[in-house]
């Protein structure tokens, strides 16, 4: 079991109580932190082991042998050169989160952040979602036994995910209202003692994503991708994959550190106006719009943490219009076989952007992290797909209609 303290990002105490979600001095976000000298791991070990987040187990603020888990990670890197040649680089990854049991990165999280609640003898656990997050609780919640609590703004939820998290059996409450506004309910909630909290404030769950990172240079063989373009929400994710890499770094598994990219929608991009203005902090959105429905979120929770990776690796953010997010979505799907959800394919869409605009060079080596499986929301792929006419089962029609012969 890794050696930790909970480090307060705002002030910088470090706190050695786990039932804590945010620094009882100051309010701030809690990160945890690793004893670096406590922890023991080579790349043979880990080389030796099934990949996946328990691969990296050393690294796990959890104490248990017996994790509530379902294998997940061990995710594909995909190379893809195709797209690569069409987006202007030497070569390109695809990290595929929707590979992930419930087909999103959010089981990384879930699975250290579900043990973990069960060893603090939780009884219920809860979060706000815009999908993906409520779908996995409510699976790692059936798994583990405990009941589960999930508030999604109304009507603006994929139907794959909503379907998810009804049939593991969450108390489902839809919201009058967006992302933001079920957060705050939810973290009161918390507050008050009757629900475990496993959004991305929980510092528990943002350490199973570092292992994306952990991932990555596992699988390039240690070495470190020049960028990692990563779609940002609640920008949790952007800011664990960075501290993976330091992890890594800090631990002298890996010699280099990649620059970080966040790629927003248009129409929620709070991130991307502060790292554009040279802001300390965001501006909040109250009325985030966009088609990629898990990145709809004006007030991103983890918003300085993701500035500071941002900024502190030599990285840039970007925004792109849904417009070509779907685009994305239909090349991604069309060149390399590989099907995304809108919010995934705003890394493709936002690496077009910084290959074009100069922040990204030809000769780089890039990997976008795609955070969810297409499945998730076939509504949206449908409406820009014509369903084909039935033909009788006639050789001679079907050939016609194939184009064949
Ligand atoms: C949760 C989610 C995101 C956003 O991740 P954050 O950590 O909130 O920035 C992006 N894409 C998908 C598919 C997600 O489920
Ligand atoms: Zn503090």
């Amino acid at each position: 079991m890794a050696r930790y303290t909970l480090e307060c990002v705002e002030c910088g105490r470090s706190f050695s109580d786990d039932t804590l979600l945010k620094c009882p001095e100051c309010g701030g976000l809690l990160e945890v932190s690793l004893d670096y000298d406590e922890i023991e791991v080579d790349r043979e070990t880990l080389e030796r082991r099934d990949l996946g987040v328990w691969t990296f187990r050393e690294l796990l603020p959890v104490s248990t042998d017996d994790p509530v888990t379902m294998g997940e990670g061990g995710t594909g890197l995909h190379p893809c050169p195709r797209l690569a040649e069409e987006l202007g680089v030497r070569s390109l990854y695809v990290k595929n989160e929707g590979e992930n049991p419930t087909g999103s990165f959010k089981d990384r999280g879930m699975t250290v952040g579900v043990t973990k609640a069960v060893e603090l003898g939780a009884e219920v656990v809860a979060c706000a979602s815009t999908g993906n997050t409520s779908a996995s609780l409510a699976a790692y919640a059936a798994r583990a036994g405990i009941t589960c609590a999930v508030l999604l703004p109304a009507g603006k939820v994929a139907l794959g995910k909503l379907a998810q998290a009804l049939f593991h059996g969450a108390r489902v409450v839809p919201v009058d209202g967006n992302f933001d506004d079920a957060l705050a309910v939810v973290r009161r909630l918390a507050e008050e003692g009757l629900v475990y909290l496993l959004n991305s404030v929980n510092p528990f769950r943002l350490c199973g994503q570092r292992t994306i990172a952990y991932e990555i240079c596992l699988q390039m063989d240690w070495s470190v991708p020049d960028a990692v373009v990563v779609p940002v929400g609640n920008a949790g994710n952007i800011s664990a994959i960075w501290q993976g890499f330091l992890d890594l770094y800090e631990l002298g598994l890996i010699d280099d550190l990649p620059r970080m990219y966040g790629v927003q929608a248009e129409g929620a991009r709070p991130v991307v106006d502060a790292i554009r203005s040279g802001k300390e902090d965001i501006d909040p959105d109250p009325e985030p719009e966009t088609v990629a429905t898990a990145i709809r979120i004006g007030n991103p929770v983890n918003a300085v943490k993701a500035l500071r990776a941002i900024r502190s690796s030599g990285g840039w953010a970007v925004s792109v219009t849904d417009d070509e997010i779907l685009e994305a979505q239909r090349e991604l799907a069309t060149t390399e076989g590989i099907f995304v959800e809108p919010a995934s394919a705003a890394s493709i869409a936002g690496l077009r952007k910084l290959v074009d605009r100069g922040e990204i060079d030809e000769g780089e080596e890039v990997v976008c992290v795609t955070t969810g499986h297409g499945l998730k929301d076939p509504e949206i792929v449908m409406e820009t797909c014509e369903l084909p006419e039935p033909v009788e089962p006639d050789p001679e029609r079907i050939k016609e209609r194939l184009g064949l012969g």
